[in-house]
């Protein structure tokens, strides 16, 4: 079944890891929560969230990431679903495992995915911090419980809320990828993708030192990510994912506009690759077919790495 994600990473050898996933179930036709964005769909669209990650695997992916971004009870409560959220968690993981069951041909990875969005991405809706960390906790111990290989912390952009996130993944004892989001500002900062306030610098100088396996540069800017990856080079010496964003958000839907073709982001990526990224995927407005060109152009991506 080929090398384990970990293996490809001590080798120092490239990983595929998939796609966008929430926004995929959005184009194929599963209605976004105004709440909890994609976070039910575990319970109302599992035949397309099973297919959609085989479509993944299919492509090349060797890690996929289940579809838990907005299934935390901070989420699904208010969304109604807080009576689900188990049955969500624990669904995501068994679709995922299905999915590698059903299609995959080398080794498959199944990342758990824990956001740190408050319900409807309403800043002023999060939970106390008591209640938030224990609404991360269930999340991460559910995803451990029900066999995860790892937790894959996302949209990570700022340290208060982050730092419980990632306090609670780290409690699983499993591996824990920070995922961080950034942009670059008109004046050329590379800072936070929601706090323009928080410079990526200061996000990585508070959340690093925890340890993480893994730091992924995802949900970003396309052009703000070299500087990014010199951010993060600058700050952690181990494995460094790439996985961006294409397209806009108007919640709760994504546009997908001008979105990177696949070709435009293999060109990237042997950019990033160069400077030392060894995980490479997508994240919103991404598909399928991304992932494939990522995966054609594997021999020229691990040249790149090693030239
Ligand atoms: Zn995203």
């Amino acid at each position: 079944m080929g090398n384990s994600w970990r293996e490809t990473l001590d080798g120092g050898d490239v990983l595929l890891i998939d796609g966008g996933m929430g926004t995929e179930l959005q184009r194929r036709g599963v209605p976004m929560d105004k709440v909890a964005w994609s976070g039910a769909a575990v319970l109302t669209h599992p035949d397309i969230v099973r297919e959609t990650h085989e479509d993944y695997i299919r492509a090349g992916a060797k890690v996929i990431i289940t579809n838990t971004f907005g299934s935390t009870r901070q989420m699904l409560e208010p969304a109604g679903y807080g009576d689900q959220v188990e049955a969500v968690h624990r669904g995501a993981v068994k679709l995922a495992r299905q999915a590698c069951d059903n299609v995959a041909e080398h080794s498959v990875a199944v990342a758990g995915s824990i956001s740190t969005e408050p319900p409807g991405f309403d800043r002023d809706a999060f939970l106390s911090p008591e209640k938030e960390l224990e609404a991360y906790r269930e999340a991460a111990g559910l995803l451990a419980d029900a066999g995860v290989d790892l937790i894959a912390l996302e949209m990570i952009n700022e340290t208060n809320h982050a730092s419980r996130a990632l306090q609670a993944a780290l409690e699983t004892e499993l591996p824990v990828w920070l995922g961080v989001g950034c942009k670059k500002t008109n004046d050329g900062r590379i800072v936070s993708f929601d706090h323009t306030d928080m410079e990526l610098a200061t996000l990585l100088d508070a959340l690093i030192p925890m340890g993480p396996t893994v730091v992924n540069i995802m949900h970003s800017e396309i052009g703000a990510i070299p500087q990014a990856i010199e951010l993060v080079r600058e700050r952690w010496s181990g494995p460094i994912g790439v996985y961006p964003e294409s397209g806009y958000f108007t919640k709760p839907n994504w546009n997908f506009v001008d979105v990177i073709p696949p070709a435009d982001l293999v060109t990237e990526a042997l950019g990033w690759a160069a400077a030392g990224v060894r995980l490479l995927g997508g994240c919103c407005g991404t598909s399928p077919d991304h992932i494939k060109a990522l995966h054609a152009a594997m021999p020229e991506l691990e040249a790149a790495r090693s030239a």
